[in-house]
């Protein structure tokens, strides 16, 4: 599970300054360049972790901590804190507007789990009483287009194809069709790469243009680490996403994406995947994170 050997480090730094009773600043210095070696080690974004023990170490500080009966409590507790809010701090929910209906894009790189997220997202909004519809964007593999309907028929939600047409037409006739059906959601499952080029970024952006979308998550592999997070510093500047769905937290023992994600782009982590059944689909909490962190 994620953060496995970042709990660990933490939880030995935190047990030397545990150890101490009493704490001065030069204490509490030690121990975040612990905490900033085992972040880079965990595969954080090296200014995050930078930005992050500067920010605890100036209010563990500032907040006079070293006078407290518990100094070693007290820095924790800020970390824990810090974490959070590194993480978003509050979970993001999905905007969906009241009136239908609700276009949620969902894009990123081939093999980071769009198509399954597509399905799980769909399973998600049904248990919750929506009517989505699942919409076959990625028109370039034959196979996407089926596995879109595997998905579908799995989560009970509807599929709209057109076969191997052009995307944007497709998107533009979805619309339509959910609305001549009664779907008040239409999630958009659009092409993949293996990389980020000019014609997938130019495709993205007529779908964009074409249906305005209300969400545009930015579906990112966590097992990727940094290169998942400066995919999505791309898809954020050429897209302009609203939130990231990061998924096969699962099969990440490390969790740089998780923490570096919103603090590089400015946009929370909506969802994580945690498995590959449609079931194992959560909305991301800070506060569980960080506190998993923490042990
Ligand atoms: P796409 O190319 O982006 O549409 O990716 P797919 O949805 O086809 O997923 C690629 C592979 O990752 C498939 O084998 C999925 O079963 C697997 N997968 C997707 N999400 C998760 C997840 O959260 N955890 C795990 N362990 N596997 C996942």
């Amino acid at each position: 599970m994620a953060f496995e050997g970042l709990s660990e480090k933490l939880s030995a730094a935190f047990k030397k300054l545990k150890q101490k009773g009493k704490l001065g600043e030069k204490d509490v210095k030690t121990a975040m360049r612990e905490v900033r070696l085992a972040l880079l080690e965990a595969d954080v974004n090296y200014k995050v972790a930078k930005q992050f023990v500067d920010a605890v170490t100036e209010r563990a500080v500032g907040a006079a901590v070293f006078e407290s009966l518990t100094p070693a409590q007290q820095v924790i507790k800020i970390v824990h804190e810090e974490l959070i809010s590194l993480m978003g701090g509050e979970v993001s929910r999905l905007h969906i507007p009241s009136k239908p209906p609700c276009v949620i894009m969902m894009c990123g790189l081939q093999g980071s789990g769009k198509t399954t997220h597509s399905g799980k997202l769909g399973k998600l909004l049904k248990s919750q009483g929506h009517r989505p519809l699942l919409v076959a964007c990625d028109v370039y593999r034959p196979a996407a287009i089926k596995q879109l309907q595997v998905v579908g028929e799995q989560a009970g939600v509807p599929v709209f194809e057109m076969g191997q047409g052009d995307p944007v037409e497709i998107a533009k006739k979805a619309l339509g069709h959910a609305k001549d059906h009664g779907n008040d959601i239409v999630i958009l499952d659009t092409a993949g790469r293996l990389h980020i080029d000019e014609a997938l970024m130019a495709e993205l952006a007529a779908i964009k243009a074409a249906v305005g979308p209300d969400e545009i998550l930015l579906v990112i592999d966590s097992m990727t680490g940094q290169d998942a997070v400066s995919v999505a510093e791309s898809f954020n500047q050429l897209l302009e996403i609203t939130g990231v769905v990061l998924t096969k937290l699962d099969g990440d023992t490390r969790g740089g994406a998780a923490l570096s994600v919103k603090a590089v782009t400015g946009k929370p982590i909506k969802f994580s995947g945690t498995g590959e059944k449609l079931d194992d689909l959560e909305p991301f909490y800070p506060d569980r994170m960080a506190s998993r962190i923490l042990g």
